[in-house]
């Protein structure tokens, strides 16, 4: 494979993405080529692409959860070869210098973390364009091994939506014994369910959806809460270690607050931006707290993937081709989906 690349790219904010083909750079020493297999699609793609957080350079290529197969790599690479399977998640570079990077958080690389698309290349200043393509190629830091033994076209969300939860599951020691509460139930809420279920905890769902109590069962949730039912809330006040918050607008928090247990921590993951709303009284009456996420770095990526390859979680998916991108992205919008699309690469060009 050369390193001509086909894709589907935005050109503005309300335009539909469509068929763009471009060049990949040329391998460097440390580089790994990919040839992708599968991409997922997040809810940041679609943030991306519409420029609602101001920041996007069109053209635009999304897509930072992408699985494939190595098809060659340069010559100093040591850890990869042709016909590996991969991944590659959200960043593919950092200053590698930092204390973050030291401790392989480089999403939080004080010198601003090379995302997967919409970034500038840090060595040659070239625009980063993402998995919503045939090929890909990344530097091997930032490379991760993908379990062989699970189906490969549920892989993808594990590198963002998967990352993501396991961070703080990781970092707040969940495990047999943990409570742990996933607020809302979507596609990065059913990838907590399922893998905070894996780790031993006791799951507990809240949502505002009383139709999605099945699912949050089948899933792994032992109980069911209805969110916006104060009682229903009460009978779980003073409960769990550990609460995900993924809910993407803007609410009060304070409900959720009083259903953590004395020094139990709620994390927010879903709102960006946003500031949410919430009364103090709880935080100051149960030594809780509230904190942000982001990612998680490459140990974290590598760690989930591993995790999920030993326990066989895998994420709900639905495969689309890449020209069925912007019907998705509508469905995407209403949360009409279980519980990510990926998009097939191999049928797609
Ligand atoms: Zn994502
Ligand atoms: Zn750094």
């Amino acid at each position: 494979m050369s390193n001509k690349a086909k894709g589907y790219a935005a050109h503005s904010a309300d335009s539909p993405l469509v068929p763009f083909e471009f060049e990949r750079r040329d391998l460097r020493a440390d580089d790994v080529q990919i040839e992708i297999l599968y991409s997922g699609v997040c809810h940041s793609d679609l943030h991306t692409v519409h420029n609602d957080w101001g920041a996007t350079q069109y053209p635009v290529v999304p897509g930072h959860e992408i699985v494939g197969r190595v098809i060659a790599v340069g010559d100093k690479v040591k850890n990869f070869k042709a016909g590996d399977v991969v991944g590659v998640g959200c960043m593919v570079d950092s200053c590698r210098e930092c204390e973050p990077c030291h401790e392989h958080e480089e999403q939080f690389c004080e010198n601003g973390v090379t995302m997967t698309y919409d970034s500038d290349d840090r060595h040659d200043g070239t625009r980063t364009y993402g998995g919503y393509s045939n090929q890909i190629i990344v530097s091997e830091a930032f490379v991760l091994r993908v379990p062989e033994n699970l189906d490969l076209s549920a892989v993808p969300p594990i590198l963002c939506a998967g990352v993501i939860v396991w961070s703080p599951l990781n970092l707040y020691k969940v495990g047999k014994g943990s409570k742990v509460a996933v607020v809302g139930l979507g596609g990065v809420g059913h990838m907590a369910v399922k893998i905070a279920a894996a780790l031993g905890a006791e799951v507990t769902v809240l949502d505002i959806a009383a139709s999605k109590e099945a699912d949050a069962k089948r899933l792994g949730a032992t109980h069911f809460v209805l969110s916006n039912d104060p009682e229903q809330l009460k009978t779980v006040a003073n409960t769990f270690d550990l609460v995900l918050d993924i809910v993407p607008v803007k609410h009060d928090i304070t409900p959720f607050v009083e259903t953590l247990k004395l020094k139990g921590t709620l994390v927010i993951i879903g709102l960006i931006g946003l500031a949410p709303e919430f009364s103090t009284v709880p935080l100051m009456f149960g030594r809780r707290a509230v904190v942000g996420t982001m990612i998680g770095g490459t140990k974290e990526t590598q760690e989930v993937l591993d995790f999920c390859g030993k326990h066989n979680v895998v994420s709900d998916v639905e495969i689309i081709k890449m020209s069925e991108i912007n019907e998705a992205y509508v469905r995407m919008a209403k949360g009409d989906v279980k519980y990510r699309f990926v998009i097939d690469m191999q049928n797609s060009f």
